[in-house]
């Protein structure tokens, strides 16, 4: 995670210092950000979640996705018609230049991302989800079509994961400056002029010191954030951005009021339905993905119990390493509190983790929560509400994914594969309930009613989103509304999480504002 935003925040250092010295001296000076590369996992499980072996998948949001290979012979037409209804959307609802998305996404492509080698588990999901009638199957692609598909990842064919961060290779280093574990406190503002103007941050660095590094007092000087869906509301709140009442509360002092900031915060809800097995399973990120027209993304993973020992190991966002403990209230979650935990968890039943999951994730969901500060410690997460399912479309489609993905589990394709009976839905959902990790109270013997089901298996898959919302506290460009000199480019000005998984368009998103941003300094000279 953290490297995602890492080089996201360098592809706008590297573009505006990319240029040949004649141009790019006066790019350099003026333009500044920093990151933070921490990857503990401590109290940051929301904020600075570290690089979590989870994060994998790679699948577009693109404007007009490619036809599949050789349609012509395998598509009739109403099926390619289909298709382009299934195409993303939000491209087009963000207003963002359609050809120069289509030129930033094989951008990053060609650098990190990779065809997965079909895993078994992977190939069962593909043909039960082509069994309960998600197709057509669209092969392998990056697109998002609706029916079957088989998207990319992040990971090579040796298992070496590729970050963000490789990206930085692409930039010149001797007009780079890279600080990690730098943590910003705030954005200084100059307030004696009419428009409140950013002239620099405050940050400290690993070892606690506090420095402030100041705009060059030139026209194109800006700060970019890039700090996420939680750690950019908390930034402008920080340095007196938001609600007038809150922002007073805390005694922060207020550069402007904005009612908007931390508001319209929301994370597609997950729900996992358990398939058990009756061998080891391999372990498996997400490959295939099911792609329907209820507005409802399947997806799996499997394996956390390839050997008696497995069951020690990180697990991602399964597990309890990343703070997601099932049994401890959050506030409890201390490092010491995730250790106990590692270590009893050696004594839990080997076969009580065969198997794996399949994973419902709602798309645009329309329940709302918000974001806000709990202290001015930046340390500190603020408090955050999604408000799962309280929209009842939502709950809706939750119950509808998980008749689907039942289906998917009783197919005789993962009958076959787990070598397991076929189970009663009851039995299913059972399962599922027990296997679930969140702290929310369980109703076991309530899986008839399914609406309980979905309200009380209910994780993140990751995907929060919102918070700086474009036309509310950023403008089409990204530039915060009502101050000079900021922008924000990252997940919290969605008002959706693009595609079946979002790292595709965030990572896009950094390289194409990055683009617009120098197209509109220099041009032509620009070279972009
Ligand atoms: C466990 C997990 C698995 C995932 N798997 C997938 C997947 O397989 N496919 C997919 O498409 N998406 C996946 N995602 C989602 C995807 O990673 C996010 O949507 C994406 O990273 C959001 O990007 P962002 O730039 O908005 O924020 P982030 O990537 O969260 O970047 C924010 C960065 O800012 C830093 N930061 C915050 N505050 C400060 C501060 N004050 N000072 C300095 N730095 C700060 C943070 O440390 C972090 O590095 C996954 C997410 C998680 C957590």
């Amino acid at each position: 995670m953290a490297l995602v935003c890492a080089v996201k925040l360098l592809l706008f250092l590297w573009l505006f210092n990319f240029l040949p010295s004649s141009q790019g001296s006066f790019a350099s000076a003026h333009f500044f950000y920093l990151l933070s590369l921490s990857l503990s996992l401590s109290k940051w499980s929301f904020k600075k979640i570290g690089c979590v072996c989870m994060l994998n998948f790679w699948s577009k949001c693109n404007p007009k996705p490619a036809l599949p290979e050789n349609w012509e012979n395998r598509l009739p037409l109403f099926d390619v018609e289909a298709i382009y209804c299934g195409m993303c959307r939000f491209i087009e609802r963000v207003g963002w230049d359609a050809k120069l998305v289509n030129e930033s996404y094989p951008w990053i492509e060609k650098q990190i991302v990779h065809q997965p080698k079909l895993e078994p588990w992977q190939v069962a999901l593909r043909d039960s989800l082509l069994d309960v009638g998600i197709s057509p199957f669209n092969g392998f692609t990056y697109d998002h079509l609706y029916g079957t598909k088989v998207g990319g990842t992040i990971f090579d064919r040796f298992g070496r994961r590729h970050t963000a961060a490789e990206l930085l290779s692409s930039g010149n280093p001797r007009k780079l400056t890279v600080l990690v574990y730098a943590t910003v406190q705030r954005i200084v503002f100059d307030t004696s002029v009419t428009r409140p103007k950013a002239v620099g941050v405050i940050f400290k660095d690993e070892n606690g010191n506090q420095h402030e590094a100041v705009l060059a007092d030139k026209p194109q000087s800006e700060v970019i954030l890039s700090s996420g869906a939680i750690g950019s509301p908390q930034m402008l709140l920080l340095s007196g951005i938001g609600p007038k009442a809150d922002l007073e509360k805390l005694k922060i002092p207020v550069v402007l009021d904005n009612k908007f900031v931390g508001k319209g915060m929301a994370d597609n809800p997950m729900n996992a339905i358990f398939v058990p097995s009756n061998k080891a399973e391999k372990q498996t990120l997400i490959q295939t993905v099911g792609i329907t027209k209820m507005g409802v993304y399947i997806e799996a993973s499997s394996g956390f119990s390839q050997s008696k020992d497995s069951i020690q190991c990180h697990h991602g966002i399964m597990s309890a390493e990343i703070g997601q403990l099932s049994t401890i209230p959050p506030k409890q979650r201390t490092p010491e509190a995730v250790q106990a935990y590692i270590r009893r968890k050696r004594n839990l039943p080997h076969e009580a983790f065969k198997g794996g999951f399949i994973l419902e994730k709602i798309a645009n969901p329309i329940s709302k929560g918000d974001l806000s500060l709990v202290n001015t410690n930046v340390d500190d997460n603020p408090s955050v509400t999604f408000n799962y399912f309280s929209h009842p479309y939502d709950l809706q489609r939750c119950v509808d994914g998980i008749r689907v993905a039942t289906k998917v589990v009783q197919s005789e394709h993962f009958t076959n594969y787990t070598r397991c009976n076929k189970q009663t839905v009851e039995k299913v959902l059972n399962m599922s309930v027990e296997a679930n990790v969140n702290l929310i109270p369980k109703h076991t013997n309530d899986t008839k009613s399914l609406e309980q089901f979905c309200k009380d298996t209910v994780i993140t898959i990751w995907h929060y989103h919102g918070g700086a919302h474009v036309g509310t506290v950023v403008s089409r460009k990204h530039k915060v509304l009502g101050v000079d000199r900021v922008r924000i480019v990252d997940s919290s000005t969605f008002s959706e999480s693009p595609g079946t998984n979002p790292q595709a368009t965030v990572m896009m998103m950094g390289r194409y504002f990055g683009a617009k941003i120098l197209r509109h300094r220099l041009g032509r000279a620009a070279g972009i």
